[in-house]
C-alpha cells in the first residue's frame, strides 16, 4: 500500500456519534502547505458543513475578511476570554493567539451539523480531549522547499515571518502520526479528492 492509499484508511482508533449528533473534522497543517484551499474546496462540496471560524489577535492579511476567515479580536479580549472559558481549545502560534469558540462547536454538533477546524497540533490535541470522536486530518506539503516556495509566491509574508513559519512546520510535520489522517498536498486535484472522501466515508448524514 503506498501512502496516498494508506491516506484513505484509518489505523487510529475512529469512535462513533451518537445518532443525530454531528461530526468534528479537524484539519492541520503547516503554514503553506493548502489548508485554507483544501478546505475551501469540501467547504463548497459539502453544504452540510460549517466552518468554525477561529478567534486571533493576529492582523488580517490582505483580503481577509472579518467574521468569515477569522474573527479578528484584541490581546486583551482574547486573554479574558480564556478566563471565561470560551475556548474549546486556544493556543500561541508565531506570537499570536488563536481560539476556537466552544458554544459554537457544541451548538452545531447538537443540532447535527458536521463542523471543519482549521487548526493547528497543540488545539488538535485540545480538542480531542473534549471531543475524542474527531476526525483528525495532517495536510502535508512535497517538502519544506515546496512550502517555502508558495510561502513566497502567495506573497502575504515578510520574508522574517516565512522563516520562522518553516521552522515551525518541521515542528509540526513531526507531529503527523498523531492523526488519523495524512493527505500529501502534491497535486492540488488528487489531494482534494481524498479530502472529500475522508470527509464522505464519516460525516453524520
Ligand atoms: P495554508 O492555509 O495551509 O497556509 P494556503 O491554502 O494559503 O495554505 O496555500 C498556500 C499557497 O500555496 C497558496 O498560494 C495556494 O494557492 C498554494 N497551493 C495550495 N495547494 C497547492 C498545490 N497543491 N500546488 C501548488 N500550490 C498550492
Ligand atoms: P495563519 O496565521 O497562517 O492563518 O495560521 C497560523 C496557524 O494557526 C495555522 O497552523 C492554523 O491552523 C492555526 N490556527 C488557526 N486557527 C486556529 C485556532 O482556532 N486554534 C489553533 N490552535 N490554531 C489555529
Amino acid at each position: 500500500m503506498n501512502d496516498k492509499e494508506k491516506s484513505r484508511f484509518c489505523f487510529k482508533p475512529v469512535m462513533m456519534i451518537e445518532d443525530g449528533r454531528g461530526r468534528l473534522f479537524i484539519v492541520s497543517a503547516p503554514s503553506g502547505a493548502g489548508k485554507t484551499t483544501l478546505c475551501s474546496a469540501v467547504l463548497d462540496r459539502f453544504s452540510d458543513l460549517l466552518y468554525s471560524v477561529s478567534y486571533t489577535t493576529r492582523k488580517p492579511r490582505s483580503g481577509e475578511r472579518n467574521g468569515i476567515d477569522y474573527n479578528f479580536i484584541k490581546k486583551e479580549d482574547f486573554k479574558k476570554q480564556i478566563k471565561a472559558g470560551k475556548w474549546a481549545e486556544w493556543a500561541e502560534v508565531h506570537e499570536n493567539y488563536y481560539g476556537t469558540s466552544a458554544e459554537f462547536i457544541d451548538n452545531g454538533l447538537d443540532s447535527g451539523r458536521n463542523i471543519l477546524l482549521d487548526i493547528d497540533v497543540q488545539g488538535t490535541i485540545q480538542i480531542l480531549e473534549r471531543y475524542p470522536e474527531a476526525i483528525t486530518i495532517f495536510i502535508m506539503p512535497p517538502s519544506v522547499n515546496a512550502l517555502r516556495r508558495r510561502l513566497e509566491l502567495r506573497d502575504t509574508d515578510s520574508k522574517e515571518i516565512i522563516d520562522r513559519r518553516l521552522k515551525n512546520a518541521e515542528v509540526e510535520m513531526a507531529k503527523k502520526d498523531l492523526y488519523h489522517h495524512v493527505i500529501l498536498n502534491d497535486l492540488l486535484s488528487d489531494a482534494i479528492k481524498e479530502l472529500v472522501a475522508i470527509i464522505e466515508n464519516y460525516r453524520s448524514k
